[in-house]
């Protein structure tokens, strides 16, 4: 099924008013593959009638992202343009709210060699690094929302016809959105409320370490002293409440740095940079990944792994049901905005500041000392399923469960 024009209608005003809930005279940047148009052109409209003063769309076309990192001389690789870079910092000094349409390509770069796409990937994070910190900090609203295209849904069913593929991408985007309802803002709101008692739950709880057990996974991981556990919406640094993920289903919070140890193992293939790295393990000894494997894309894990002494650490662990909506789908669908909010998940590299007590006032030396971690990259990898026991130590060192067969036991 395709979604009717109500349904994409519904789509738009969620991205607008709940997703970034834009503000009157603010400006809106909307960035869009260009098969996402039709989308994207609904949200402008949407935007202007919430009373944006200007929406700004920037389309990215893959097509081209693929003949240049196959055929551009290397150096064109590391460069980045600056004033690109500099646009979108000043879009953030102007309070802009950022909504990204992401269509996931999973396939695209797979004949280009992993060295040249790691180049231009930290090049892009260099440039970007001021940028992507507001949006880690909640400095503005922002929001990420998924558009089904041919090769997505082509990789997602396979032994589908393309348009089976598609229509069938698109119920489970509806589905997960909840464009379909009456009111799908109001889902919203009951949704937020619901993800919110958990936080508060589990912010309550000020647990001292996590312990994971599941096949390939044996993981104790500290949580540094004032941690936040967040989930849904979050109040940017004007107060405004927006949804950074649509979907959502996860709770989260900062580990420390340097106070993670064992093995995990992933449980779902994580698509990153148009590469698939699946079938997974890491090996951390305090906080730092000593050793790694992979069935599929060891190059393109350890490129990642390589993209800074952060990118080592873990920074963001978060807990999500295995007997969730996205998750009972039983889809793989090699984007993670939907697979992490499928599963349980944990993140190389840098933390969010907003994990953690004042962090969003911290200097970086400041959030160091405090166990959040710092990187140029931020790189979810889903490792739930419905074997995966979680226990929470407490400050007095007693151990209860939290999560049991996969599901919340708390
Ligand atoms: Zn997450
Ligand atoms: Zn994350």
């Amino acid at each position: 099924m395709y979604p009717t024009q109500q349904q994409l209608d519904n789509y738009a005003a969620l991205a607008v008013r709940v997703g970034v809930n834009v503000q009157q005279g603010q400006t809106v940047v909307v960035m869009a593959p260009i098969a996402a148009a039709p989308l994207a052109r609904l949200i402008a409209s949407k935007a202007y009638e919430a009373g944006a003063k200007n929406v700004h769309v920037e389309y990215n076309d893959e097509e081209l992202s693929r003949i240049k990192y196959k055929q551009a001389p290397e150096e064109a690789l590391s460069e980045y343009p600056i004033w690109r870079a500099k646009a979108w910092e000043q879009y953030v000094d102007n309070g802009a709210a950022f909504i990204t349409i992401y269509s996931p390509n999973p396939d695209l770069l797979n004949d280009v060699d992993p060295a040249r796409v790691a180049t231009a990937s930290k090049a892009a994070s260099t440039a970007l690094s001021s940028y992507r910190a507001s949006l880690m900090n909640h400095t503005n609203a922002w929001s990420l929302i998924s558009y089904a295209t041919p090769e997505w849904a082509a990789k997602v069913f396979p032994d589908l016809t393309t348009e089976e593929a598609v229509q069938k991408l698109w119920e489970r985007i509806i589905d997960a959105t909840r464009i379909d309802l009456e009111d799908p803002i109001q889902a919203w709101k009951e949704h937020n409320a619901k993800l919110l008692q958990m936080v508060e739950l589990l912010n309550s709880k000020r647990y001292k370490q996590l312990q994971y057990e599941a096949p390939g996974t044996s993981l104790t991981v500290e949580l540094p002293e004032g941690h936040i556990w967040l989930g849904g919406s979050k109040a940017n640094s004007k107060g405004v409440y927006f949804n950074p993920n649509m979907p959502t289903e996860e709770v989260f919070t900062m580990p420390h740095r340097d106070g993670v140890n064992g093995t995990v193992r992933s449980t779902k293939p994580l698509n990153y940079n148009g590469q698939v790295i699946s079938g997974f393990s890491l090996t951390f000894k305090d906080g730092i990944v000593v050793d790694h494997s992979a069935e599929q894309g060891y190059e393109a894990l350890t490129s990642l792994l390589n993209t800074d002494e952060g990118a080592r650490h873990l920074g963001e662990i978060a807990l999500v049901p295995h007997d969730s909506p996205i998750s009972n789908s039983n889809v793989i669908f090699f984007n993670t905005l939907y697979d992490e909010n499928a599963s349980c998940h944990l993140a190389l590299g840098q933390a969010y500041p907003v994990n953690i007590n004042g962090g969003t006032k911290m200097s970086p030396e400041e959030l160091l000392a405090h166990g959040a971690n710092r990187s140029l990259t931020h790189e979810d990898f889903m490792i739930g399923s419905a074997e995966l026991n979680i226990d929470g130590v407490t400050q007095d060192g007693k151990r209860e469960p939290i999560f049991r067969a996969g599901n919340w036991a708390i």
